[in-house]
């Protein structure tokens, strides 16, 4: 006579993850704060600080792309860098990088744009 207890069919960590809002890397937060973003670490510093990870990732994303060839795919064109790690990148993030970040960085020579493509304004 025993029921399902919950029709839930979205794996537990799934929930977890999160993109990065400088370069659309999909991974779990605790892989963000364990390791950094592999591409934006020296630029976001999400390492050990939950915070920034925070700040810096989004957990609202849309679609998923892999990028297995960051040499030669679309995704790296359209990201406008070679040299990214391979992985789950997302298609839109929704989100903004916080305005201090956006200096920081900018001073850094990388220039920001929004990943974020759901909204018109
Ligand atoms: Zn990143």
């Amino acid at each position: 006579m025993a029921q399902p207890a919950s029709l839930e069919t979205v794996p537990k960590d799934q929930r977890n993850l999160r993109a990065c809002l400088l370069c659309s890397l999909v991974k779990t937060i605790d892989q963000f704060e364990l390791h950094g973003c592999d591409n934006c670490e020296e630029y976001l510093h999400l390492k050990n600080n939950r915070t920034a990870v925070y700040d810096c990732t989004s957990s609202n994303f849309d679609g998923f792309v892999a990028l297995m060839d960051p040499k030669d795919s679309w995704v790296a064109k359209w990201q406008r860098a070679g040299g990214f790690v391979k992985g789950c990148y997302a298609i839109s993030v929704t989100g903004r990088l916080p305005p201090g970040v956006v200096r920081s960085i900018k001073q850094k020579g990388v220039i920001y744009r929004s990943r974020d493509t759901s909204q018109k304004s």
